[in-house]
């Protein structure tokens, strides 16, 4: 179902089978289809190479909350090149905005307690720190064997060796030899497909809870180290948590000694129409992970950030343990840092929030309202971020035969219309820039309504 089946640009140039190995991306895509090449972008739009314009409905990949052409941010970019472009953040070395940025991160995050910030270049990268700060950490404490990460199926944590293992979905397992073995994975939080007739939301998750208490009694609560979880999860097909969820699941961390890490890679910021995901669900984390709307994408940036507890072992420790030997070149860039820096400054100086919460329940409501479409399962989202679910005879247990490729139709027939889509599987995601206007949004609404009528 895709329309590139010609080519794509104007001038005769053509792109088929071109030079990249592409992320994400199977090997006849490559060979059989023309890319999209997307090469301008303007607030909640991007442009392709031959002018066609498309609502950007994913913000890239769900990073781009100030959309396509904020000025500070490049000025931002522009000045820092100038004066510094690198240096790094080794040895007790390190540069201005990398220690300015730790700071105003730190503030940011309220939910609880967070005293340091180790940055890196992607959430991958952010995630595969938290394993490794938290193996670190159960050593310096002499717990050799605590060592297990509980994460959860549909979960998506990234794709590097180690995020992969924690996510949850079989496409980043199968063919790579994935999970590693130190990672368990627990129930998908997703009431409408896993609930059983009868059980209220409360009741589905007090199940999982109880699920995870004997998954972990199971492998000895003593080599559990810890739990991961993205506070409404995304890739997955967007599924926020069902009520009760989230104290439920800490409830039980907590009574293991276990720690709780919040994936914010694509929640924090505002997402949710709250600074984190945390604060929205009453996450208390012992680690967090940032990424995305951090820099609102314009240079490629991640962060972890440690509780006060972890940060104090690890720097009382450093004696017995030697070096924190743990970074990346690129490990607090001091350009990625400035344009982080400002990003966190235009959140606060626009009152990013107050945007997204009025702008959310057009969002919301104007979606829902295709619910009843026979072709849809599910619509489920919050504040700027939503999903919808084809399945046959509205049951989750009635998937479309996956060969009719439902959900690349709807695809095709946006980005035909002119928008972009997140397509996996029968799962439609969408997280526009935090900047969408209301008269954007009717747009998108308009087009996901003759996508959806084209695909019934
Ligand atoms: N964690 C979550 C929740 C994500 O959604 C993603 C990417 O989509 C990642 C981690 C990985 O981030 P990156 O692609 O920057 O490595």
């Amino acid at each position: 179902a895709s329309l590139r089946k010609e080519d794509s640009t104007t001038d005769g140039t053509s792109f088929k089978g071109h030079d990249m190995l592409a992320p994400f991306t199977a090997g006849w895509q490559s060979t059989d289809l023309h890319p999209l090449v997307i090469e301008k972008s303007e607030g909640s739009y991007v442009y392709d190479i031959n002018g066609k314009k498309y609502l950007d409905t994913l913000a890239g990949l769900w990073c781009t909350a100030l959309g396509g052409n904020e000025p500070r941010l490049v000025a931002a970019a522009t000045e820092q090149l100038n004066k510094l472009p690198f240096y790094h953040s080794f040895w007790n070395r390190t540069t201005k905005p990398s220690l300015d940025l730790a700071k105003e991160l730190l503030e940011t995050f309220t939910a609880s307690k967070m005293a340091k910030a180790f940055f890196t270049n992607s959430g991958s990268e952010a995630n595969d720190t938290q394993v490794k700060l938290v193996w670190y950490y159960n050593n310096a404490l002499g717990r050799p064997n605590k060592k297990k990460f509980i994460a959860r199926s549909k979960s998506y944590h990234g794709s590097t060796l180690i995020a992969a293992s924690l996510s949850g979905l079989p496409a980043l397992h199968h063919k790579f030899d994935l999970p590693a073995p130190f990672v368990l994975h627990t129930d998908c939080p997703h009431y409408w497909r896993y609930h059983v007739p009868g059980e209220t939301e409360e009741e589905f998750s007090t199940r999982l809870a109880n699920n995870l208490e004997n998954l972990i009694l199971k492998e000895g609560p003593e080599t559990i180290a810890a739990f991961i979880a993205e506070p409404v999860m995304g890739a997955g097909g967007v599924i926020p948590p069902p009520a009760t969820y989230f104290d439920k699941i800490q409830a039980v961390v907590k009574k293991y000694d276990i720690l709780f890490i919040a994936d914010e890679v694509i929640c924090a910021f505002g997402r949710l129409g709250t600074m984190y995901g945390s604060d929205k669900y009453n996450i208390k984390p012992d680690l967090v992970s940032v990424a995305k709307a951090l820099s609102s994408a314009y240079m490629p940036i991640g962060a972890v950030m440690v509780s006060p507890e972890v940060s104090d072992v690890i720097h009382s420790q450093s004696t017995k343990l030697g070096s924190f030997s743990h970074g990346f070149t690129y490990s607090g860039h001091p350009v990625a840092c400035a344009v982080a820096i400002e990003a966190l400054k235009i959140y606060k100086e626009s009152n990013i929030l107050d945007k997204v919460n009025s702008i959310a329940p057009k969002f919301q409501d104007g979606l829902k309202a295709f619910s009843d479409s026979p072709v849809v399962g599910e619509i489920r989202g919050t504040g700027l971020i939503l999903g919808t679910e084809f399945v046959d005879n509205k049951s989750p247990n009635d998937p479309f035969p996956p060969e009719w490729g439902v959900g690349s139709y709807f695809g095709a027939q946006c980005e035909k219309e002119g928008m972009l889509v997140r397509v996996a599987g029968d799962n439609i995601m969408m997280s526009p820039p935090f900047i969408i206007l209301p008269e954007e949004v009717d747009e998108l609404i308009s087009k996901y309504g003759k996508a959806l009528k084209a695909t019934e």
